[in-house]
C-alpha cells in the first residue's frame, strides 16, 4: 500500500482528510472545541516573549487561533497546497491577496466574465492605488498573450467562468505565465477541489469563497487563500495583521463542521444537477445549457480533461428572454430565488436581475445575461427537484 493511512496524514482520500486531518484532541473530545477567546495568557515574561516568535503558538485571535488552524489545515490538504489562511469572506481573501501581491504601477490580466466583486475591485477600486487590469476571455490564448504588458505582474482567473461556466486551457495559460514570469491566481470557488485542484495544474495561489460549497449550509460567510507556506506566512504577517479580516473562531468551527460532509454533498449535488441539465437540454424553450461537462457542449473534451466531474451549479438560456425567465423563476416551488449558491437548498437566479430596469437599450452581453438562468441544485430528493422543474417548464 502506497498510502500511509491514519488520522495525521494528508495522503488519504478527501473524506478521510476532512474527517480527521488537522484535528487536535482535547480531553479526548471527538469534536475539537471552539477557542472563542480573543487572547492567550502566559505564565511568565519569558514564555510570552518566546510565543511571539514561534510558529504554532497563539497570543491574539486576530493573528491566529487553534480553531481557525484546524480548518486551515484541512483546506490546504484538500487543495494539495502547503498552507491556507482564512478570511472573513471570499472578497476579503481576494482583496487581501491582490493587495499582498501587487504594488503601485502593476498590471493584471484578468479572465472575463469574472465574479462581479472581483471585477469591480480590479476595474474601479485598485486603479486608485495605481494598479490596473485588462479583462480577457481566457478561451482565446492569443488575446491573453496580447494583453501582457511590461508591467504585468499577475494572471488572475476562475477555472469555471462566472455565470457561463466556460473553461480554458489551464496548462497553456500556466505556460504563458511561466514565460513572462507572472504570478497565477485562480478563484476555484465554482469548481471546488472535489472536481479540480489548481495547484496540481501549476497555479500559484488558490482562492475560495468558503461561503459556498466548502461550508455548504448557507450559514457561514468566509474565504480562504491556499498557497506555499512562505507566501501564506507573508500574507498572515501583513494583510491578516494589518488589514485584519481574520475569520472569527465560531465561523471557522462551523466551516470545519460543514467540511466534514463536503465530498458526500458534492457527489449528490453533481448527480442531481446532471439529471436536471439533461431535462433542460431536451426542452424546446431552452436555447443553451452552460455545463461544459455535458457531452453536447462544445468545450466538453477540454472540460473532461481538466475536471473530474461537475458540481450542482450551472446555467441555461431561454429563447423567451426576461419574460420567460421571470415566469420560470416564479413557477418553481422548490428552487428559491436568491443570490449565492452551494448550500443544501436549491436556488435560482438570473444575472439579468442586476441590470437597471430604467435603462432603455441593452448591449449584446447584457441581453445574454437577461436570457440566462443560473441554478444551484441543492440536496433535496432528486425526484422532487425534477418534478418541480418539469411542472415549471411545462408552463412556459
Ligand atoms: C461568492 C463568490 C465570491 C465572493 O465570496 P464572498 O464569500 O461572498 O465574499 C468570490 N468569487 C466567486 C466565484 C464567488 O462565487
Amino acid at each position: 500500500m502506497s498510502k500511509q493511512l491514519g488520522k495525521k496524514t494528508k495522503d488519504a482520500g478527501m473524506q478521510t482528510i476532512l474527517a480527521h486531518y488537522g484535528d487536535e484532541t482535547f480531553l479526548g473530545a471527538v469534536v475539537p472545541p471552539v477557542f472563542i477567546n480573543t487572547l492567550f495568557t502566559f505564565d511568565s515574561y519569558e514564555a510570552f516573549h518566546k510565543a511571539q516568535w514561534q510558529e504554532d503558538t497563539y497570543y491574539y485571535s486576530r493573528i491566529s487561533n487553534p480553531t481557525q488552524q484546524i480548518a486551515e489545515k484541512k483546506l490546504a490538504a484538500l487543495e494539495k497546497g502547503e498552507a491556507a489562511k482564512l478570511f472573513t469572506s471570499g472578497m476579503a481573501a481576494i482583496s487581501s491577496t491582490l493587495l499582498h501581491c501587487l504594488s503601485q504601477g502593476d498590471h493584471v490580466v484578468c479572465s472575463y466574465p469574472i465574479y462581479g466583486g472581483t471585477h469591480q475591485l480590479l476595474q474601479n477600486y485598485l486603479p486608485r492605488f495605481g494598479i490596473t487590469a485588462d479583462f480577457v476571455d481566457f478561451r482565446q490564448l492569443d488575446k491573453v498573450q496580447a494583453a501582457i504588458k511590461p508591467n504585468t505582474k499577475m494572471l488572475y482567473c476562475e477555472g469555471l467562468s462566472t455565470f457561463y461556466m466556460d473553461v480554458f486551457d489551464i496548462p497553456a495559460v500556466v505556460q504563458i505565465a511561466k514565460e513572462h514570469r507572472l504570478l497565477t491566481v485562480m478563484d476555484n470557488t465554482c469548481a471546488t477541489p472535489a472536481t479540480m485542484r489548481p495547484i496540481e495544474w501549476g497555479i500559484d495561489i488558490v482562492i475560495h469563497s468558503a461561503s459556498k460549497y466548502l461550508s455548504g449550509h448557507s450559514d457561514v460567510t468566509a474565504g480562504v487563500v491556499i498557497a506555499s507556506q512562505e507566501r501564506i506566512n507573508a500574507i498572515a504577517n501583513n494583510e491578516i495583521v494589518l488589514l485584519g479580516a481574520t475569520l472569527a473562531p465560531l465561523e471557522a468551527w462551523l466551516l470545519t463542521r460543514g467540511l466534514k460532509t463536503f465530498g458526500l454533498r458534492m457527489k449528490q449535488h453533481a448527480e442531481s444537477a446532471k439529471q436536471i441539465a439533461l431535462i433542460l437540454s431536451q426542452h424546446p424553450q431552452v436555447s443553451r445549457v452552460n455545463l461544459p461537462l455535458l457531452e453536447q457542449h462544445e468545450q466538453h473534451e477540454l472540460a473532461a480533461k481538466q475536471f473530474s466531474g461537475n458540481t450542482g451549479l450551472f446555467s441555461f438560456e431561454l429563447h423567451g428572454g426576461p419574460s420567460a425567465v421571470a415566469k420560470l423563476m416564479n413557477n418553481l416551488k422548490l428552487f428559491q430565488i436568491g443570490v449565492s449558491w452551494g448550500g443544501f437548498e436549491s436556488l435560482i437566479y438570473s444575472p439579468g436581475l442586476a441590470l437597471n430596469p430604467e435603462q432603455k437599450s441593452r448591449t449584446e452581453h447584457e441581453t445574454r445575461l437577461e436570457h440566462t438562468v443560473r441554478i444551484s441544485v441543492g440536496l433535496e430528493d432528486i425526484d422532487d427537484l425534477m418534478e418541480d422543474f418539469n411542472q415549471a417548464l411545462a408552463s412556459l
